[in-house]
């Protein structure tokens, strides 16, 4: 089949690179002039199942940005007309029965994905930043308390993850602050960290041997279903031209298209009549240069408090968290940035350069593309041939290799190794 992959974020690139394997002739559709330059190109780089199990007290609580606890959502303004129904939905969800299954179901989906990025850079011997085994911080009794129900729900799933005390926590990581309180922490064990951009990067040159075509600069502005069967897609082309001259256009046409365009995603497949309930949540990183390494975690720690990461990328340090609702994208908020730095410090006071010739920090917001429930969209739209793969939000890159693989086995008609009825596009009538 002639298959078009709206996006090269790490889920276009992966699912293009799948659906390649399976012998299609695939071309992607980038507006930007590489790959992973939106939500994939700074993130935490935490890829251990469970890592975002909801190990904080206040994950599933909205906030506004100047409140004390930071794993929940944050308002960073008042929402208006449908939005309220949204986050109305995001809360209440969070807090019904189904929440603990369908987290089970992100684990499962997760385990998936860990297998099939390890696989993939055996394959290929890929040389990305990666490391084994992460902690989720805990740092008071409450939160040694609040751990035990998602420590339970991995293990039942036969998860690598135990209770550890603070002293063999400081034995594991042994650059964290004594300064800083600590009760306990969770123990997750296997590959935990790897670095998303240049997964992508990495994954595109092995996509281009396979056959997949890549067109960056090309934005596509519409998708039309063409009867019997097949799309249309209008194209414009934005390279090399000055910012006042118009993109010059064209049309194209394809047996099947994979939307994963991101927060992008909800405008393109309005205009095929799909209204998808997709908001855009913005996360922030920092990175920064190693000063020293005994002073530098060796893998990932994760703040259960403040939902915010601090993770080894060989030569460097990133640092991630927030959940930020309405804010503008591509502009970092000062209070989520302080409150990333205000973590490094109380557990890692010394890691990284941050002031000098050497203390090059780079501060980075990116805009996750979130559903209320929680969950992504993988697999056929109710539009025959139009295929969905969106919507990870702040965990993406743990399930974009199981994501793209599961989606191809289902356009090829196979049954996937793992149940995609959760994740269906039919759950929203999409
Ligand atoms: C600060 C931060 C930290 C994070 N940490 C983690 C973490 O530790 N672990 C984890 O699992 N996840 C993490 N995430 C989430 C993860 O990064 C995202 O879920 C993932 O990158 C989403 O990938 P994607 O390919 O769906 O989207 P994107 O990477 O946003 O890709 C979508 C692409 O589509 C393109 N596009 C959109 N519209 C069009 C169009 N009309 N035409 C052409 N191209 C178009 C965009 O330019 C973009 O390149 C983090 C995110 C952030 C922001």
């Amino acid at each position: 089949m002639k298959i078009a992959v709206v996006g090269a974020g790490v889920v276009g690139i992966s699912s293009a690179h799948e659906l390649s394997l399976g012998g299609h002739e695939v071309t992607v559709f980038e507006r930007r002039s590489t790959v992973a330059e939106e939500a994939s190109f700074a993130s935490g780089a935490l890829i251990a199942p469970g890592w975002a199990a909801g190990w904080g007290l206040a994950g599933r609580q909205l906030g506004w940005p100047w409140s004390s606890h930071s794993d929940g959502l944050h308002l960073a303004r008042l929402p208006t007309g449908s939005e309220w129904r949204w986050l109305w939905q995001w809360r209440q969800l969070r807090r019904g029965p189904q929440w603990a299954a369908s987290q089970g179901q992100v684990q499962g989906l997760m385990r998936y994905s860990q297998q099939r990025l390890e696989a993939i850079t055996d394959q290929y011997q890929f040389d990305h930043d990666r490391s084994h085994g992460m902690l989720v911080l805990l740092r008071t009794e409450q939160e040694v308390a609040h751990a035990q129900a998602p420590l339970q729900q991995l293990r039942d799933q036969g998860l690598p993850a135990q209770l550890i005390t603070a002293a063999e926590a400081r034995g594991l990581e042994t650059a964290l602050s004594s300064e800083t309180p600590l009760q306990g922490a969770i123990e997750l064990g296997g590959e935990a960290v790897a670095n998303c951009r240049e997964f992508a990067v990495l994954l595109r040159a092995r996509a281009l041997q396979a056959g997949c075509r890549f067109e960056f600069n090309t934005v596509v502005g519409r998708i039309d279903a063409l009867a019997p069967t097949g799309f249309r897609l209008e194209l414009a082309h934005t390279a090399s031209r000055p910012p006042n001259e118009a993109a010059s256009a064209s049309a194209r046409t394809f047996d099947a298209v994979v939307v994963c365009a991101g927060v992008a995603s909800a405008g393109l497949l309005r205009q095929l009549g799909l209204n998808l309930p997709l908001q855009s949540v913005q996360g922030h990183s920092l990175s920064a240069a190693v000063r020293e390494p005994m002073d530098a975690p060796q893998s990932a720690v994760l703040d259960a408090h403040q939902g915010v990461s601090i993770a080894r990328l060989g030569q460097r340090v990133r640092v991630a968290g927030g959940h930020d609702w309405g804010r503008r994208t591509g502009t970092p908020s000062k209070a989520a940035l302080q409150r990333l730095y205000k973590v490094l410090s109380d557990w890692f006071p010394g890691a990284v350069r941050l002031g000098g010739p050497a203390g090059n920090v780079q501060a980075w917001c990116g805009a996750q593309a979130e559903l209320p429930d929680g969950l992504p969209l993988i697999g056929a739209s109710r539009i025959p041939g139009l295929w969905l793969n969106l919507g990870h939000g702040a965990c993406g890159w743990s399930m974009a290799c199981g994501s793209a693989r599961a989606l191809a086995d289902q356009v090829d008609g196979r049954p996937s190794d793992i149940d995609l009825t959760p994740f269906s596009p039919r759950r929203h009538g999409i």
